[in-house]
């Protein structure tokens, strides 16, 4: 179902005035790139840590793209239905940002009540640390739920001068694809893929 004008606007409000406000650069809706399978993939705006080399700078602007409103949410949703849609990869920018956590957290909640089966994937210029993020700085009211909502955490900030592209999903060696459900079952930090 997509929403009504009035409705969208509606929407923008409540996240306006719950500090959900955020901006995407890009949907991709058969990334076979950014996760395993062919995937949905949501470039989000906004990111701080500005690492040299990066590949997206041009959305390290939290204003860069379209506002993320409900009628975004549906058109997502319906991306994601088919069955040979793997599962959604959020990417930017930086999804783990504290404003887009908070603006994330409520979609990825309906992701993983309509599409159980399906698998999120996220990518974070932030290090993965019990649970939460090691930047204090960026852990929110959000963090843990959000991480614990993802199965593969491809974390760490990209790092120039270790970048190897024979590294399958991350850009440099210092980066880590973690099994987030793993992870956090266990206690330590688990890799997807070494
Ligand atoms: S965290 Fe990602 S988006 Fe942000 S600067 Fe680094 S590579 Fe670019």
């Amino acid at each position: 179902m997509r929403l009504r004008g009035g409705e969208n606007a509606a929407h923008g409000r409540v996240r306006a005035a719950l500090g959900q406000d955020m901006n995407y650069a890009e949907i991709k809706k058969y990334d076979i790139a950014n996760g395993e399978g062919v995937r949905v993939s949501l470039f989000v705006s906004g990111c701080r840590r500005h690492c040299k080399g990066c590949f997206n700078s041009i959305a390290w602007d939290f204003a860069y793209g379209k506002p993320f409103d409900g009628a975004v949410e549906e058109e997502l949703l319906a991306a994601l239905a088919p069955d040979y849609i793997a599962g959604l990869s959020l990417l930017g920018g930086d999804p783990f940002e504290p404003e887009n956590q908070r603006a994330l957290l409520p979609f990825v909640r309906r992701v993983k009540e309509r599409f159980p089966q399906k698998n999120i994937w996220c990518y974070t210029g932030y290090t993965f640390c019990g649970g939460a993020l090691a930047e204090s700085r960026v852990n929110t009211e959000a963090t843990r739920e959000l991480i614990s909502l993802i199965d593969v955490l491809v974390d760490g900030k990209f790092t120039e001068e270790l970048k190897d592209i024979r590294l399958k999903f991350r850009g440099s060696s210092n980066q880590r694809v973690i099994d987030v459900q793993k992870t956090l079952k266990e206690g330590n930090v688990v890799l997807y893929l070494a």
